[in-house]
């Protein structure tokens, strides 16, 4: 198992290690248990290393918040083939556009265990995640259905799921400092795409900017900390539904996404 993991991670993606408890987690990922490796997630694996006692690292048994740990408990006994934990990020390790989310759908990604998979918030998404080259195939279903990202990765400004699609202002503060240290593994002049003004601010606390100076609107772009903050509202139902988010607004900001990648001035 651990030369088959060596073959699949490159060496520079052995970074991110998760706590032992992790096998779990990573059973539900394919991966088998071995003596020497850890879960990492879904896609990168790697030795233990400091990086273990690091509050930071995002935790995929994470229960710091109590009423969503407690309604994650819930759900599970009503949907126990449900994904129900801490929904990690996916997508290239090395991506330089981070999309940032809410948090996870309660048929979606907490079903799933992939972020915007499996409910109606990802068709949008991953359609043009495919269109414009970031994706292998227009559709995610599955976390075992082979699509890849690639300069991409998704994840979620709070990472379990919320009663009533709300989380609160302690939950978004708690699982902060996991959006930060993605945040932090950036390359300098990649660019956060956040969907929805949640994920907007969540970017910018983890950031340690002032909100003031960073409104949320729609197709706005921030610099700020070395990185581009693109906006654009959430490919929610509700919002596609009712005409606030339209396909032709939507790859508008995938445009914008792609032009800020290839900007050369900013590089
Ligand atoms: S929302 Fe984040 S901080 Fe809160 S329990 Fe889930 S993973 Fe932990």
């Amino acid at each position: 198992m651990r030369s088959e993991l060596r073959r699949l991670c490159r060496p520079s993606l052995w970074t991110r290690i998760y706590d032992s408890d992790s096998f779990a987690a990573a059973s539900r990922h394919g991966f088998e248990r071995g003596p020497a490796f850890i879960f990492c997630e879904a896609t990168v694996c790697g030795p233990v290393d400091m990086e273990l006692s690091s509050p930071n690292v995002f935790n995929p048994h994470c229960r710091s918040c109590p009423r969503l740990a407690n309604f994650l408990d819930e759900v599970r006994c009503h949907h126990p083939d449900y994904y129900c934990a801490p929904v990690p990020a996916f997508g290239d390790p090395a991506a330089r556009l981070l999309i940032v989310g809410l948090a996870p759908g309660m048929h979606g990604a907490n079903r799933t265990g992939r972020p915007f998979t499996g409910d109606h918030a990802g068709i949008l998404l991953y359609q043009t995640l495919y269109k414009f080259g970031f994706a292998s195939t227009a559709k995610s279903r599955s976390v075992d259905d082979g699509l890849a990202l690639t300069g991409c990765r998704i994840t979620n400004a709070v990472k379990c799921l919320p009663p009533g699609n709300k989380p609160v202002a302690d939950e978004i503060a708690k699982c902060n400092s996991y959006l930060r240290y993605e945040l932090s593994s950036l390359s300098k002049h990649s660019v956060v795409l956040a969907l929805g003004g949640i994920a907007h601010r969540a970017v910018v606390r983890a950031l340690a900017a002032r909100q003031v100076d960073f409104a949320f609107a729609h197709a706005a772009v921030h610099e700020l900390e070395g990185l581009r903050l693109l906006d654009s509202y959430h490919c929610s139902r509700y919002n596609t539904n009712t005409g606030r988010l339209t396909t032709s607004m939507f790859e508008a900001v995938f445009a914008m996404a792609r032009e800020l990648l290839n900007d050369p001035i900013d590089q």
